[in-house]
């Protein structure tokens, strides 16, 4: 892939203390890191079951050159770190790099996606590593259901790894739950009430048309306004706007009555949230990804292998996100997807 640099990015000094802002005004604020493309699940509208790509190991960042390359976009205004994958928590030193990325000034948020199977040996040491609050995978409540979507997880382990999510005080714990037609959408009542007994934030999310499982997830794509509807209708007029949470992210956040547990929806492919997109992401082998819903990325493994200083990186990151695109362009029917799977980009 190679790096750019367009006529409206100088590259002098002056711009590479500046923050990163797209062509569209759009301020750049959160880095979604994922740490890794292996998984120990297969979710079916992710990767498939047999054969799924994975990148070369020596492409892979250590976590000194990912640090490195967190710090360099910290220095460049990004105030939000999301640890994500594949599944972050199969790669052994997660809890060193979330160290050392939490420590780097202006990063004031540090989170974390995992799909919850091994958050109970790991919730400890990446709370103390500066992990703060964690969104958890959870698209059924039924074992059977839990593991004919995952195809290996294990139901009682993640719920374990909320426990312990909530035990060590990560906050807020939210639950994401991809909702599809025919296979978990009889659940999306259960999961309200599971999530709003125990005050967990609840993410319902449309499926996305990305990667090699793109026609798969979309073949039961359950859109967000008929998710709203039997929520509106099982919950009834207690099920309200919430107030103050309308921020840059993607999901329409409720709330019942004034109760602290918030539900969400999540509608990327219906009705999509682009104008107020203010995140790139970053491969485990240094590609920068610009949007979820495009192919279009740029390596900084090159320029950081070659030996390049901060500066020139920063020069580099610059031309990067001059490419940001003004929006995705997925299709309901699962045409113009990204051609990575999720699990490489960092869903
Ligand atoms: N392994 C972790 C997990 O499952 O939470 C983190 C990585 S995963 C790629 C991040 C999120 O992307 C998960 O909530 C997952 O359900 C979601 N996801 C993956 N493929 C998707 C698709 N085709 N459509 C919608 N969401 C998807
Ligand atoms: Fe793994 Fe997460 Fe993809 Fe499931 S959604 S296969 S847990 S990366």
């Amino acid at each position: 892939m190679i790096v750019g640099t367009p006529p409206n990015v100088p590259g002098n000094r002056e711009t590479m203390t500046q923050v990163l802002v797209d062509p569209f005004g759009r301020r750049i604020e959160y880095l979604r890191l994922s740490v890794t493309d292996r998984c120990n699940y297969r979710c079916f509208y992710c990767m498939p079951r047999k054969g799924a790509c994975f990148g070369n190991a020596g492409d892979f960042l250590t976590n000194d050159e990912l640090a490195r390359l967190v710090r360099l976009f910290a220095e460049l205004g990004v105030r939000h770190v999301r640890l994500t994958g594949g599944e972050p928590l199969v790669r052994r030193d997660l809890a060193e790099l979330a160290g050392a990325i939490g420590g780097f000034p202006g990063i004031d948020d540090l989170s974390l996606s995992t799909n919850g199977q091994l958050l109970g040996r790991y919730a400890q040491p990446l709370r103390r590593a500066g992990v703060k609050r964690v969104n958890i995978s959870l698209d059924s409540l039924d074992p059977a259901v839990f593991a004919h979507i995952s195809r290996s997880g294990d139901l009682v382990a993640v719920l374990d790894g909320i426990d312990a999510a909530l035990a060590v005080g990560m906050t807020p714990v939210k639950l994401n739950m991809v909702v599809m037609k025919g296979i978990n959408d009889r659940e999306i009542e259960t999961m309200f009430e599971f999530a709003m007994a125990r005050g967990l934030d609840l993410r319902y999310i449309e499926t996305m048309p990305v990667g090699p499982q793109a026609r798969e997830s979309m073949a039961c794509h359950y859109p967000a306004a008929s998710i709203l509807k039997r929520l509106r209708r099982y919950a009834g007029a207690g099920l309200v706007p919430a107030k103050g949470s309308r921020g840059a992210g993607p999901a329409r956040y409720y709330q019942i009555g004034s109760g602290p547990a918030k539900v969400g929806v999540i509608s990327a492919v219906s009705r999509h949230f682009c104008a107020g997109c203010n995140r790139v992401r970053l491969t485990a082998t240094g590609e920068l990804v610009f949007c979820l819903g495009r192919s279009d990325r740029v390596s900084l493994r090159e320029p950081l292998r070659r030996g390049s200083s901060d500066a020139d990186l920063k020069t580099a990151i610059h031309a990067a996100i001059a490419r940001k695109p003004r929006r995705h362009d997925f299709l309901p029917d699962g045409t113009g997807a990204i051609s990575l799977p999720m699990s490489r980009v960092g869903g």
